[in-house]
């Protein structure tokens, strides 16, 4: 699998760009801006965009959908419990003090457990309610990697007193779900650097009981 990760916009959002080495065909997670940088990176590879799925609606990872799917003709997936988000993405621009990226369309809202593939990519959704109503991770399996949005970082936790935010929830998405994955598999937090589950299950604060 091609995986580059590139931090984008000012706020740093880990912007993955995973590609299938057999059939070209990628998904873009979280281009949440520098979609000139995406898309060469794409070209790079010489990769077929096929998915573009965002972890959740704050303008830091959703800031370049539009204009990527503009480009590229891919279907941009986001749980549907964040269009509440979707539809203050002017008001986040203004707070942010970042451009508004217009209308955001949502071509599909991704359910718990569907797989998300792009030739022999296979991630599989998992809801995980908490920094945000419809946050989700990706799970790909066969490489024990999760793409986890704002939900986890190495050593803490996404926020949750923003709107639609809930620590309840997170925690309990982070026990029901992040936490039954193998120790082993990687973790890319939605900003800063890799970590594990295993490491996060020893060291992360919010994560003991
Ligand atoms: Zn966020």
């Amino acid at each position: 699998m091609i995986h580059e990760i590139i931090a984008v916009g000012p706020l740093q959002c880990n912007c993955s760009i995973l590609g299938d080495e057999v059939s070209h065909e990628a998904m873009v997670i979280d281009p949440g801006a520098d979609v000139t940088e995406i898309l060469a990176i794409l070209a790079r590879h010489a990769l077929k965009l096929k998915q573009i799925v965002v972890t959740h609606a704050h303008l830091d990872h959703i800031g370049g959908a539009n204009e990527l799917k503009a480009a590229t003709g891919a279907p941009i997936l986001l749980n549907e419990n964040d269009a509440a988000l979707v539809a203050m993405l002017p008001m986040q621009a203004q707070w942010l003090g970042m451009r508004d990226p217009g209308k955001v369309l949502i071509d599909a809202s991704p359910k718990h457990g569907e797989k998300v593939t792009a030739g022999a990519l296979t991630g599989e959704v998992i809801l995980t309610p908490g920094h945000t109503e419809g946050s989700l991770c990706l799970y790909f399996a066969p490489e024990k990697k999760l793409i986890a949005g704002d939900t986890l970082f190495a050593g803490s936790i996404g926020r949750t007193d923003l709107p639609g935010g809930s620590y309840e929830k997170i925690l309990r998405s982070l026990h029901n779900e992040i936490l039954e994955l193998p120790d082993d598999c990687v973790v890319v937090p939605g900003h800063g650097p890799l970590t594990t589950i295993g490491e996060e299950r020893e060291e992360n604060p919010f994560l003991q009981q």
